[in-house]
């Protein structure tokens, strides 16, 4: 691959080179396919991503040469995948600009993340009558998690409503903000809208009142550089395999305050200093919350991601993922009865859109015909699709190694839905 590098932002000095998206693209085997017989355009990146070849090299050798388990083992196998295991934690903390990497948690992804936190700082912290404050364009893993903690604490769910262009109503959230509000947890980036929500604003609104936030960055991550402490929060998760690394393996990162007082989650191997029947004591942080044999080669595989898009640089993905979501909303735009539902200014590379008098899971099998992959249903935001006043969208949601060859293919697809239709 070659890689490129952004001029600093604002600066009219060096001209960036061309984003090698070809190059790019030649990285990802599962990209060299076909599909129905057609080469495959992948444009379900919100749903999980594909995988570049340095990652999936890196598990296999993580599997063929130093598969073992981690923090037990004096011989040279188990010291080498511990090395490599804590190796990953710190790419992940520098990734995020986080102050140190005992921040940092492996968990399954950001489902588990929100959970544990809901589990451990949940419980302890809020009680009946507390309020949580949402919004309405959640994915469900930001939902029910407190859902759950409300029904088993008494505590009380806000949720702040959304514009039609699907914008926070930031007027609304600073209606709800009160004496009684105990958490706020938002998305950074909608999965179903593509909306691109102002946390830092966010945050400091919260902040003044001294109420903690949590961050779902399951979106964001992957399209935007991250640094938690100019975002200012005090929990952000992530899953690994949206950030083009390995299903089940996530983060979720705290302020170490927060997580030297939080309860442990799951009791097991590894997460005790010490047990005995009398009682046991606990691992010193992120240890106390991972609980058993974690997944290694995930991990592995998540430091290897990280490096490979810092071989290319966020900003540079960022701004080319810009242009191609500008490009695929004008063609898509100009598609009579199509509208795009999520039109926020501030857009990551997610495109929703409806078609008149047809159901978008038949847009989606259509499209398939045709070697494009795009999800079809409520993207687990049925109370967003419920604001909307609809069941379901099609969605279009792209990655860096997405061109605009994807886009016209993707746009001719949908062009032949109509045919079928009329
Ligand atoms: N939050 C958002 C905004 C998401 O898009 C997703 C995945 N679609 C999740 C949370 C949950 O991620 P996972 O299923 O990897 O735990």
């Amino acid at each position: 691959m070659t890689t490129t590098t952004t001029k600093p932002r604002g600066s009219q000095a060096v001209k960036a080179p061309a984003f090698d998206s070809a190059a790019i693209r030649s990285d990802f085997p599962l990209l060299q396919t076909q599909s129905h017989g057609k080469p495959l355009a992948y444009l379900d990146n919100a749903a999980t991503s594909q995988k570049p070849q340095a990652v999936i090299a890196a598990a296999a050798r993580y599997y063929t040469t130093y598969n073992a388990n981690i923090h037990r083992g004096v011989y040279k196998l188990s010291v080498d995948a511990t090395a490599a295991y804590e190796a990953a934690r710190e790419k992940v903390a520098r990734f995020i600009n986080a102050p140190s990497e005992r921040e940092i948690v492996f968990v399954r992804g950001a489902t588990e993340a929100v959970n544990l936190v809901a589990a451990t700082w949940g419980m302890e912290n809020i009680h009946s009558g507390d309020e949580i404050i949402l919004s309405e364009m959640e994915h469900h893993s930001n939902i029910v998690p407190w859902q759950l903690l409300a029904q088993r604490t008494g505590a009380v769910i806000k949720v702040i409503s959304i514009s039609q262009r699907g914008e926070l109503s930031m007027d609304h959230y600073a209606q709800l903000l009160s004496d009684r509000t105990r958490l706020v947890a938002l998305t950074h980036v909608s999965n179903a809208l593509g909306t691109i929500n102002p946390i830092e604003r966010i945050v400091s609104m919260a902040k003044a009142r001294g109420i903690p936030v949590l961050i779902d960055g399951a979106q964001s991550v992957p399209h935007l550089a991250i640094d938690v402490r100019k975002i200012g929060c005090d929990f952000f998760v992530f899953s690994g395999h949206k950030l083009y690394a390995p299903t089940g393996i996530g983060v979720l990162w705290a302020k170490g305050e927060l997580l030297e007082n939080m309860p442990p989650y799951q009791g097991g191997g590894d997460m005790i200093s010490t047990v005995s029947f009398a009682g046991s004591t606990w691992n010193d942080i992120p240890h106390k919350f991972e609980a058993g044999t974690p997944h290694i080669s995930g991990a592995i595989g998540l430091g290897v991601a990280i490096d490979y898009l810092g071989g290319i640089g966020m900003d540079a993905i960022a701004e080319y993922e810009h242009d191609l979501l500008l490009y695929a909303t004008k063609q898509l735009n100009r598609i009579p009865g199509l509208q795009i539902i999520g039109t926020a200014p501030e857009k990551a590379a997610v495109i929703s859109f409806i078609m008149e008098n047809i159901h978008p899971h038949d847009i989606g099998t259509i499209v398939d015909g045709e070697g494009v992959a795009i999800r079809t249903g409520h993207h687990c935001c049925q109370p967003l699709m419920d604001h909307y006043n609809i069941a379901a969208t099609a969605r279009a949601s792209l990655a860096f190694y997405n061109n605009r060859e994807d886009v016209d293919r993707l746009v001719a697809a949908v062009e032949k839905v109509k045919e079928v239709f009329n």
